[in-house]
């Protein structure tokens, strides 16, 4: 076998949770040659959806009493969600900037990765969620997008993000199409690899099991990427999970930090190294302190009400810490214009266009 040691990396999304319970079985049904070391890697963003990561947690108990090992991969400090967010003042992610998975997923991922070759001398095999499904005929390309064929958020980037230098990648479902999937979870895993029936809870999640809207993609809880987050309205239309109603209020507070009373913008004179304008020289950039203050209050009254815990007592401490300590993005340093001011626009070609108000 070229790798004695394979990683798993796992999210408690459906695409990873299939490839840990079809591993697995192949392995203990003597299907496939059992490798030296198995290590599941379960990503933890701190925004994962409550009910997903309770299974998560159980399933990593079970891949452990199994045998194998099971990790916790978080993000540093600084780097989580809304550490980044309302400490350094980087407004929320979006299709046009999308900071999160890379820093909430992927490094953390890629750093745990190298902490296993560093500990066992040699390179992994990695195994991923990735698939590209339906679309394999016309489109050979690996799925970075987690908006494509109901992806699950991180797997393609996983696949393409890991250094050759520290692990390869091998997507084994990579050609199974969702109902396939749905298949695997809800029926055709095979008793005793179905971690207690929590497979099948995943399922419900995403609303696969009742009347509920399907194709919810799962990631983070109230991911500003997705046009609707179907996972957390098809979570909170069960009595048992309604409680967490208060967490579809997130969306509209990251709407409402992207407006431009709630953002600094650069004046036009930003240039590149060789002296010329950048593409957008009047671009909004970080969020003002008031805004990151007042959001803090609501994300903190969301988590109290919602009962989960989005920041913590250490998070919420470094927050304060960093914008005590003035802290902006790298390119701003506070003294920008507020956006929302009347301000006449420049082009790259240093043409302006006067504010006429
Ligand atoms: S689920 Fe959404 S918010 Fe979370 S890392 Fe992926 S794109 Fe970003």
């Amino acid at each position: 076998m070229a790798y004695k040691h394979w990683a798993i990396g796992f999210s408690g999304g459906k695409d990873s949770s299939t490839v840990l319970s079809v591993v697995i079985w192949l392995i203990e049904t003597g299907r496939v040659k059992a490798p030296e070391s198995l290590t599941v890697l379960m990503s933890d963003t701190r925004l994962e959806m409550p009910p997903l990561f309770a299974t998560a947690q159980k399933i990593l108990q079970e891949v452990r009493d199994r045998g194998h090992k099971a990790q916790l991969v978080q993000p540093t400090l600084d780097d989580r969600f809304f550490v980044y967010m309302f400490g350094r003042g980087v407004p929320p992610p979006s299709n046009t900037f999308r900071w999160c998975t890379p820093q909430l997923k992927i490094e953390p991922m890629v750093g745990a990765l190298k902490a296993l070759r560093d500990h066992y001398g040699q390179k992994f095999l990695m195994l991923t969620g990735v698939r590209i499904g339906e679309s394999a005929a016309r489109d050979a390309r690996i799925a970075v997008s987690c908006g494509k064929n109901n992806s699950e958020c991180g797997q393609g980037w996983f696949q393409e993000s890991t250094p050759e230098a520290v692990a390869d990648t091998l997507a084994p479902i990579l050609h199974w199409r969702l109902c396939q999937v749905w298949d695997w979870l809800t029926g055709l895993v095979p008793e005793g690899y179905d971690h207690g029936f929590s497979t099948k809870l995943i399922a419900s999640v995403y609303g696969q099991d009742e009347d509920l809207e399907t194709h919810a993609r799962t990631g983070c809880i109230a991911c500003n990427l997705a046009s609707r987050d179907v996972a957390l309205e098809n979570i909170i239309a069960r009595p048992q999970w309604r409680y967490l109603a208060p967490l579809l209020e997130l969306r509209p507070l990251y709407a409402e930090l992207k407006k431009p009373h709630n953002r600094l913008r650069k004046d036009g004179t930003e240039t590149r190294r060789d002296g010329s304008l950048v593409s957008n020289p009047c671009r909004m950039g970080p969020l003002t302190f008031e805004a990151r203050l007042w959001a803090l209050d609501r994300v903190l009254d969301i988590q109290a009400r919602a009962r989960v815990d989005l920041i913590n007592a250490e998070e919420e401490a470094r927050i304060r810490e960093l914008i005590a300590l003035q802290t902006w993005p790298r390119g701003w340093d506070g003294t920008e214009p507020l956006a929302s001011l009347p301000f006449d626009n420049v082009f790259p070609d240093g043409s302006k266009q006067p504010n006429l108000i």
